[in-house]
């Protein structure tokens, strides 16, 4: 399980601000896409914030949205962005990664996010799309993303740890 990791200020301007909706099927997308106006992006893609919540249920807000407020505020399972794409009776995701430095969810998170997926019955990607690798410096606190399998913070240039090293 995470816990938010993230600013507090983001925690606090955030807290008043609805939670995400609760995915079950492809229609509960479809109403989603729907009611908050979605429009597909440059690559035909519709894209929204993800976390999959402590009950192993998928919950999707608006791409401009935080994790956290997507979250409600609560622990997830793992987090990241999504990207559905809208056939002409079909829906399915074309992407899903684990970007999220509010909760710098492991890659290994996956298998949370697969099985709530499964719960929706909907065609997905065999694993994260891109694997965001994220720590935290530990002499300077800054979140680092390692590209590269270079482990060295952007900002101080210390070592960072091989190991997630972020609290639960
Ligand atoms: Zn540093």
């Amino acid at each position: 399980m995470y816990k938010y990791v993230g600013a507090e200020e983001i925690r606090e301007t955030t807290a008043h601000l609805p939670p995400g909706s609760r995915i079950l099927s492809t229609n509960d997308i479809d109403d989603w896409i729907r009611e908050t106006k979605q429009q597909v992006d440059a690559s035909g893609l519709i894209a929204a914030t993800f976390v999959v919540d402590c009950e192993g249920y998928l919950i999707i807000a608006d791409r401009h949205s935080e994790h956290i407020a997507c979250a409600g505020g609560k622990r997830v399972l793992s987090a990241g962005e999504i990207f559905f794409q809208k056939f002409k009776n079909d829906l399915e995701i074309a992407e899903i990664t684990n970007q999220s430095t509010g909760f710098c969810p492991e890659p290994e998170s996956w298998q949370h996010v697969a099985n709530a997926l499964n719960l929706i019955k909907i065609p997905y990607p065999s694993s994260f799309n891109v694997e965001f690798i994220f720590r935290r410096c530990f002499a300077c606190s800054q979140i680092n993303i390692v590209k590269d399998n270079i482990f060295i913070c952007s900002v101080c240039k210390v070592k960072l740890p091989q190991k997630w090293n972020f609290d639960r």
